[in-house]
């Protein structure tokens, strides 16, 4: 009896150590906490920052083609207005919870402040499968998700954005939703916005470019050359495709894509543009003529120098982690790594460009939409790049510098930087009583 209790609860043990590895905002409480200690940061200031400061949860009805009334959940959490006002997208899937959007929130408030813009961090999600959605389902689930927050939007206070499972159109919808409640047209409110409603040239590539920048970065500064260079790539959505489509024209050899439904490898480098254009016409990457068919999973554990998760959080955790044999990984979604997988990873020397990082070309080509939308100014593309391209560089090397002069991995160094410009906004504002 006493062994079988004591068989249970270890499993029971093991099971609660696994939730927690894969509880994204466990993963980011994790970091923070480790940054937060190698600052010496005040306790005080740390408790403000380690919570979110507003987490708002709608419940609101949606008439579906069929006649029926269905009832969503959505989630708006403001992480911090520290340095700004609350920035960060809304995403749209079935599994979407409230500790997923307040580490996401989380996320990028600590993003932002890697790439010194004035914005505090912010996520929100609706608990939906849009694949089994028609259009005008989502655009009424998209207004009147808009309509419960529209106090809480606005172009000073709180400006979503695309993520998963929303694009341009789904801002299209908001942006006109809060317009309607405003009585004037307000382009300011969201970001990756069409370009023909005010959206930046640039924006739909730019966290995809951010990625092939901080590619090009890592080997400046391991001494490695793109000619030379075998690519992985996980999730060929926006950001995986755009990241392969510059890192192909910069002469990187696309080895390998996986996605959730199959993946390709071709040892000689696959025909990029080619396969944007059959995922196009087909909605997948399968049945791609250039490249042989490969399992996905075994993809990421494939040897090559650079390996790209690009699609969602856990990718890489403590049970894959020591399977990783790129010599480089370049997160381009959020929260791909496991906390317990970090520590895998640094032992065995891989180089890290963390998310907050690597995929922050997104946010700040949102930030020169927003002052676009500010001026009713708009900047020609190869401005848009330009900026966004040396806002990416100068952040790598802080990263770098900060990680070398500190004695910590990249991660650890981003979260320090990151919580030590949020936590100078915080002290310098004071606490209101
Ligand atoms: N969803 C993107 C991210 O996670 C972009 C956010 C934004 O532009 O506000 O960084």
């Amino acid at each position: 009896m006493a062994v079988l209790e004591m068989e249970h609860s270890t499993e029971a043990g093991m099971q609660h150590a696994a939730e927690k590895e894969l509880n994204p905002w466990e993963a980011q409480a994790a970091r923070f906490d480790l940054a937060a200690k190698k600052l010496g940061l005040e306790t005080g200031i740390g408790k403000v920052l380690r919570q979110p400061a507003r987490e708002i949860i709608v419940h609101f009805p949606v008439l579906m083609d069929d006649g029926t009334i269905e009832v969503f959940t959505g989630y708006r959490v403001q992480h911090s207005i520290a340095r700004g006002p609350a920035k960060g997208g809304i995403r749209y899937a079935p599994d979407v919870s409230l500790d997923e959007v307040r580490a996401l929130a989380s996320w990028m408030t600590w993003k932002c402040a890697v790439v010194n813009i004035p914005f505090g961090g912010a996520k929100g999600g609706v608990i939906c499968d849009p694949k089994r959605m028609s259009q005008g389902e989502l655009e009424r689930m998209t207004r009147r998700y808009t309509a419960e927050l529209v106090d809480v939007f606005g172009p000073e206070k709180d400006i979503p954005a695309p993520d998963v499972n929303t694009n341009e159109q789904t801002m299209a919808w908001i942006m006109d939703t809060y317009s309607m409640h405003q009585r004037q047209t307000v382009t300011g409110v969201v970001t990756g916005k069409p370009v023909s409603l005010g959206g930046s040239r640039g924006r739909s590539a730019a966290t995809g470019r951010g990625v092939a920048v901080s590619c090009d970065q890592s080997l400046r500064y391991l001494g490695m050359r793109p000619q030379e260079c075998t690519v992985v790539i996980q999730g060929f959505g926006n950001v995986g495709s755009n990241a392969a489509l510059l890192l192909r024209e910069r002469g990187y050899h696309i080895v390998g894509v996986a996605e959730w439904d199959g993946g390709l490898h071709n040892a000689a480098g696959i025909d990029v543009p080619a396969l944007v254009e059959h995922r196009r016409l087909t909605g997948s990457v399968r049945g791609f003529a250039g490249a042989d068919e490969a399992n996905s999973d075994e993809l990421l554990l494939s040897r090559c120098d650079i390996l790209i998760p690009a699609a969602h959080e856990n990718v890489i955790t403590s049970g894959n982690a020591a399977g990783v044999r790129a010599r480089i990984l370049v997160e381009g979604a959020n929260g791909p790594t496991t906390s317990d997988a970090d520590t895998v990873l640094e032992r065995n020397g891989v180089f890290v460009v963390p998310d907050i990082l690597a995929n922050a070309g997104g946010v700040t080509a949102s930030y020169f939409e927003w002052v676009q939308d500010r001026m009713g100014y708009f900047w020609p593309e190869d401005e848009v790049n330009d900026r966004l391209d040396r806002v990416m560089m100068s952040s790598f090397t802080d990263v770098i510098r900060y990680a070398e002069s500190h004695g910590v991995n990249n991660r650890i160094a981003a979260y320090m930087l990151a919580i030590d410009r949020v936590a100078s906004a915080t002290k310098q504002r004071g606490i209101y009583a």
